[in-house]
């Protein structure tokens, strides 16, 4: 009969398989309390529950690379004679280990369905199973079965025919093996479309993963040598980075998701946790700890970025300043031309003033790397997806946030592993709340320039929070209007803890700090000249020259073209406490938020003349206020992403809508805030 079902049951040897497929099938196959008995499949026919099912009996197997013969075995029936579903017998006793298998059945594509066998067992061991999420997170249909007992088997079955039924729409969930292995798999993947052209996206991804895993048989199916020489290369390159075989890696990320997955559905009354990464996840994922760490893990970091960054900070700011002097010099007194502005007053105190910040940067990422690398990262972002989860947001969202404290471009992009189209375009547009890294030398300016020393980690701690809050915030309006709708379930992966490699902290610290310095280099280089332009013209054709020399300055700069936009835009920022200065700056971040620095510097040393210049802190302390300080921070944190981050939105989302949507609502949104706070402080009189 050619509508009869065809289901294989697979599982750990020992896991009872043997036993249910007698009790399915009434057949008397040999039943061991050893592995290894069943090497060859036996087949059977099921009458239960009216429709006929052929059950074959895979051997029994801990996992599905293609080492031993059973394994082989198993693996090639599944992907050869494609069964209608594999029913996965399950040791619940001994959850963890068993759900190897499941995870790798999910990865071929096969609709599977879990047999809890051992219920019983894992019962009397004090384990207790929340079964309805689970199924839902590993999008699986689980029946609670006890073998020798015949237990379950009517559910089981009934679970098998449904999910044939609706195998034609299963998808199942995907693990992501952190950004790394990631990064190489996508590789991978774009080069093996010519190679498998019939194979869909799923079994590409498959290929590319088991390559990566050096499996012989998928390696064998592959014809290109220049698929071999990648994956070698790669291999190499993330062995070097993360310290561990590929893999290692991979399997590290099969244990992640189910350690993800178990962390949330499983209870135990007994005390059962025994690996060293499960020591420290009991303290740094704990329901009420776990919070309070992660928050103050961040305190540490900036107070590392803040302590740590000072004494080169001051080694970049005397070169610049002794650069500048030096250049100046080329001049006779009297006789300063335009290119001598341009280099001193545009390009020195442009780029001069973006670079200080470097060491900040470098820091900054280097502590992120260390988080990363190390694993905590995904505590993190496990931690926030609990939170999220409470007031009623989808936390996957999280991972790309935490890309975002690097870069927007990226963490938008990030936004590609969510599956719904309203879980995307609601982290799309949200993510420039997180504050990148582009925005740490706005802090880093102004924060010392007002705040007292004991003040500046707290600052800097409190304007992060205020992003992280706003974005989460954000998010929960938006699914609560334009995205409404149920979200996908999916699983936050808690791959075990490792040792970061020197050379990984290194390459990754780098891969993002380089992107400043080149930045410096290229777009604000160009942008500071521009800056300085419109900053200098047109000139005043006379000047009073009785005035003191500040205000025929002020005079001079307000007749510019910067001068004229800022003082255009400052019925607009009055309000906030701003005047035309920052408004110009505002202007230039835009381009890219490190401009802000550099128009400010340029503006407060065009037209300076040679008098002994102040390092630009102290004029800022000179004409703002604490709170007007605090001000401009928030303001920067939350106004319009910068053009790359808008122009990538409207890339990733398919529409100019959704990215000036992203633009005019932030900047809206920036400005209330600002507007409040700067009400609220100069009301209580704080900071004025
Ligand atoms: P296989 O290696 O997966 O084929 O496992 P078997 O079917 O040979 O079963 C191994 C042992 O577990 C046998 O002694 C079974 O009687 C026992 N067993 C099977 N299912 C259960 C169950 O649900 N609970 C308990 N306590 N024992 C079971
Ligand atoms: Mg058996």
């Amino acid at each position: 009969m050619s509508g009869t079902l065809r289901m294989a049951l697979a599982g750990n040897p020992n896991s009872g398989k043997t036993t249910l497929f007698n009790a399915l099938t009434g057949a008397r196959q040999q039943v061991g309390n050893y592995p290894g008995v069943t090497v060859e499949q036996k087949e059977g026919v099921c009458r239960r529950g009216g429709a006929e099912i052929r059950v074959v009996d895979l051997p029994g197997t801990y996992s599905l690379t293609a080492y031993s013969q059973e394994e082989r075995v198993a693996r090639n029936y599944i992907i050869e004679e494609k069964p209608d579903l594999v029913v996965d017998v399950v040791d619940a006793s001994n959850l963890e280990r068993n759900l190897y298998l499941a995870v790798q059945l999910m990865e071929l594509g096969v609709p599977v369905v879990l047999a809890f066998n051992m219920s019983d067992v894992a019962k009397a061991r004090g384990l207790e199973f929340d079964l309805a999420e689970m199924s839902r997170l590993l999008r699986m249909p689980i029946v609670p079965t006890e073998g020798h007992r015949g237990k379950g088997l009517d559910e089981l079955v009934a679970a098998a025919h449904q999910a044939a039924a609706s195998a034609a729409g299963y998808r199942p969930a995907e693990i992501h093996y952190g950004a790394d292995v990631e990064q190489v798999l996508a590789q991978i993947t774009a080069r093996l479309e010519g190679q498998l052209p019939r194979a869909g996206a799923r079994e590409r991804r498959w290929t590319a993963v088991k390559l990566l895993e050096n499996d012989a048989e998928v390696q064998a199916g592959v014809a290109s040598g220049e698929v071999h020489a990648l994956v070698q290369a790669e291999q190499a390159r993330l062995a070097a980075l993360l310290g561990d075989t590929p893999e290692m890696l991979i399997a590290d990320g099969r244990y992640g998701f189910i350690s993800g997955v178990c962390q949330k559905t499983v209870r135990s009354t007994v005390e059962a946790r025994h690996t060293v990464s499960d020591r420290i996840d009991e303290i740094v994922i704990h329901r009420f700890w776990g919070l309070p760490i992660f928050l103050g893990l961040m305190y540490a970091v900036f107070w590392l970025t803040f302590t740590a960054g000072t004494p080169p900070m001051d080694w970049i700011d005397g070169l610049f300043g002794w650069l500048g002097k030096t250049v100046a010099g080329f001049w006779p007194e009297g006789s300063e031309s335009l290119l001598q502005s341009l280099l001193v007053d545009g390009v020195i105190a442009g780029v001069g003033g973006v670079l200080i910040f470097l060491p900040n940067i470098l820091l900054l990422f280097l502590a992120i790397a260390i988080l990363e690398d190390s694993g905590y990262l995904a505590r993190a972002a496990f931690i926030m997806d609990r939170l999220m989860h409470k007031i009623g947001l989808h936390g996957k969202s999280f991972i790309p946030m935490l890309t975002g404290f690097g870069c927007s471009i990226p963490a938008i992009m990030a936004t590609r592993t969510l599956e719904s189209r309203r879980d995307r375009l609601t982290t799309m547009l949200v993510v420039p709340l997180v504050s990148c890294g582009a925005r740490l030398p706005i802090y880093a300016l102004i924060i010392p320039a007002f705040f007292p020393q004991a003040w500046r980690a707290p600052m800097l701690w409190i304007i992060y929070v205020t992003g992280i809050v706003l974005a989460i915030l954000c998010a929960k309006l938006l699914r609560a209007t334009l995205f409404k709708g149920e979200s996908v379930p999916f699983v936050m992966e808690l791959p075990p803890y490792r040792l970061p490699t020197l050379k990984g902290i290194w390459i990754h610290m780098w891969d993002r700090g380089g992107a400043y310095l080149k930045k410096a280099g290229t777009v604000i280089l160009a942008i500071s000249i521009v800056l300085w332009a419109l900053t200098s013209f047109p000139t005043l054709d006379a000047v009073d020259e009785s005035l003191p020399a500040e205000e025929q300055q002020a005079a001079q700069l307000a007749h510019t073209v910067a001068g004229r936009i800022g003082h255009a835009l400052e019925p607009i920022i009055r309000p906030l406490g701003f005047d035309w200065r920052i408004g110009t700056a505002m202007i230039g971040a835009f381009a890219a938020k490190e401009v802000f620095v550099a128009q400010l510097g340029i503006v407060y040393s065009v037209g300076e003349a040679d008098e002994e210049s102040e390092p630009l802190r102290e004029k800022l302390q000179q004409n703002y206020s604490p709170l007007v300080g605090l001000c401009i921070m928030l303001f920067m944190l939350i106004s319009a992403p910068c053009m790359a981050t808008i122009a990538v939105t409207k890339r990733e989302s398919n529409s100019w809508g959704w990215a000036l949507f992203q633009l005019a609502g932030l900047t809206i949104l920036a400005w209330l805030v600002t507007f409040a706070v700067y009400r609220l402080g100069s009301l209580l009189g704080i900071g004025v």
